[in-house]
């Protein structure tokens, strides 16, 4: 009797289980198809000819200048700087007739297009002329040499062709083009070119925000590269992405010192610097600063979510239900985890000189990359509580750039809807999201003139592709970069509607 009346109890609880879950699966199907694509709905824009060798030559011959931003200032070649600017001048040369143009910090390159509305507020498109040094020792492994600027197997190959030269030459063809065609912009066009910064910016980009500053210009937004169009490299998306940055991360550098007291190893304290400081290392490694699923990076997935397959889709559409899953997911891959948390990364570890010699000192660098909301001193805060050790010293590096994160540009300003109009017109199939910038660029300098700096440009990266900027074999496709002139193009005509 007890016996079936325990079995009819767990045969209830099945038929509710199962109930239980016929619900559960329907509520989330139901919310996965109401979950709709946010995707701007826009006529592709109509085809314009443009001469795609022609322009590409004009990539090939800007990347045999070489415009290197060394470490070491010694090294710098100010003769590439100034013949590059010669070139552009001979190769643009409606620009340079009609454009105000000027060097500022002797090498980085502004311009102006006076539009025709001076009440309307100009735009400003940046880009860099410096390029990254080849690492010593991998020039062999390059198919073609990183200066020659050689156009091959469709591609404009070497140093600069997509970072940042592809951006450079890009705007002055799309200018020049314009100008031929006899259009003048209502809008006043910013062109700002700065000369260091793969350095940080901090004689370049710098002083272009401390000068248009001083003139009182407040552009309506601001241009800056950082984002990309990606395809294949996003995980469980199968359509393109053209990930637009609204922010960036902030950084700083933290040294962590122990003094120890020396001597001779053979009598040593339980701990000498070495033990005290890895132990101080290895705690900041396990107690990470919080993950969360928020502001920008939120507004990513909210963009880009009903774009996925159906799984992350459906995970993204029920949040309510799968949120602490989908954050784990994404703090598991490093590449997600940098969107979700300010990181943390040991990057020098010091101490030592003989093995039987106790370590007089110690020594550690961290660097952290401040997630927006986080600042410098909440990360210093962090360091000092979760080492909680008076024997370890913390201050930040001296002599390296400390940033905090941006400010986060609007999504309902001019600009970005500007921008998502022009991506989505060149380029119909990619879907348009805002995201936050893990690296830094030279844009932070000119959060001073202007709230809504965007970081875009629309290089089409594949698999494989990030590797090469700052890395071997950069190249750029020729036929990318004609949609890339295209593309700035119809950004400076759609800016003025
Ligand atoms: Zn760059």
């Amino acid at each position: 009797m007890a016996r079936i009346r325990i079995l009819g109890l767990l045969r209830l609880l099945f038929v509710l289980f199962v109930l239980a879950l016929i619900v559960l699966s329907g509520v989330m199907l139901y919310k996965t198809f109401r979950y709709k694509s946010r995707q701007l709905q826009v006529a592709p824009a109509a085809d314009v000819s443009i001469d795609a060798n022609a322009a590409a030559e004009h990539l090939a011959q800007a990347v045999r200048f070489q415009t290197v931003s060394y470490s070491d200032p010694a090294q710098f070649k100010s003769d590439e700087f100034t013949n590059l600017r010669s070139f552009l001048e001979q190769t643009y040369p409606r620009t340079h007739a009609t454009l105000a143009h000027e060097t500022v910090a002797n090498y980085s390159l502004l311009y102006k297009w006076t539009g025709q509305d001076q009440s309307l507020k100009p735009i400003l498109l940046m880009g860099h002329i410096d390029v990254v040094p080849v690492e010593p020792g991998t020039e062999s492994q390059w198919t073609y040499p990183p200066f020659e600027g050689r156009i091959a197997d469709g591609f404009v190959w070497g140093r600069g062709a997509m970072d940042d030269k592809a951006a450079v030459v890009g705007l002055l063809e799309a200018v020049e083009q314009l100008l031929r065609e006899g259009y003048q912009p209502k809008r006043t066009v910013y062109l700002a070119f700065g000369h260091d910064e793969e350095l940080g910016g901090p004689a370049g980009a710098a002083a272009i925000a401390e000068l248009l500053h001083a003139r009182g210009v407040e552009p309506e937004y601001v241009l800056d590269e950082g984002g990309a169009i990606t395809d294949g490299i996003l995980k469980g998306i199968s359509r393109p992405v053209a990930v637009l940055g609204t922010a960036e991360k902030g950084f700083v550098s933290v040294e962590l010192t122990v003094e120890g007291t020396g001597g001779h190893s053979s009598a040593p304290p339980p701990q000498t610097a070495i033990g005290i400081l890895s132990g101080a290392t290895s705690r900041l490694e396990a107690e990470q600063m919080p993950a969360a699923f928020k502001g920008v990076t939120q507004e990513m997935f909210d963009r880009v979510g009903p774009e996925m397959n159906f799984l992350p889709r459906m995970a993204l559409a029920n949040l309510w239900l799968t949120r602490p899953l989908v954050v784990r997911q994404l703090t598991a891959q490093r590449e997600t985890n940098a969107l979700l948390r300010t990181t943390t990364a040991a990057t020098i570890f010091e101490g030592g000189v003989k093995d039987n010699v106790l370590p007089s000192r110690a020594r550690a660098v961290v660097n952290f990359r401040i997630l927006p909301g986080d600042s410098v001193d909440s990360v210093l805060e962090h360091v000092r509580r979760t080492i909680n050790d008076p024997r370890v010293q913390i201050a930040p590096l001296k002599g390296t750039a400390m940033s905090e994160p941006s400010p986060v540009a609007s999504t309902d300003a001019l600009g970005f809807r500007v921008l998502e109009r022009t991506i989505r017109e060149s380029f119909p199939t990619v879907a348009v999201t805002p995201s936050l910038v893990i690296g830094a660029t030279d844009s932070r300098h000119y959060t001073k003139v202007c709230p809504n700096v965007y970081r875009f440009a629309p290089l089409w990266l594949r698999v494989g592709d990030i590797e090469r900027i700052h890395g071997t074999n950069e190249r750029l496709s020729v036929e990318n970069f004609a949609q890339i002139v295209k593309f700035y193009r119809q950004l400076i005509r759609n800016s003025d509607s």
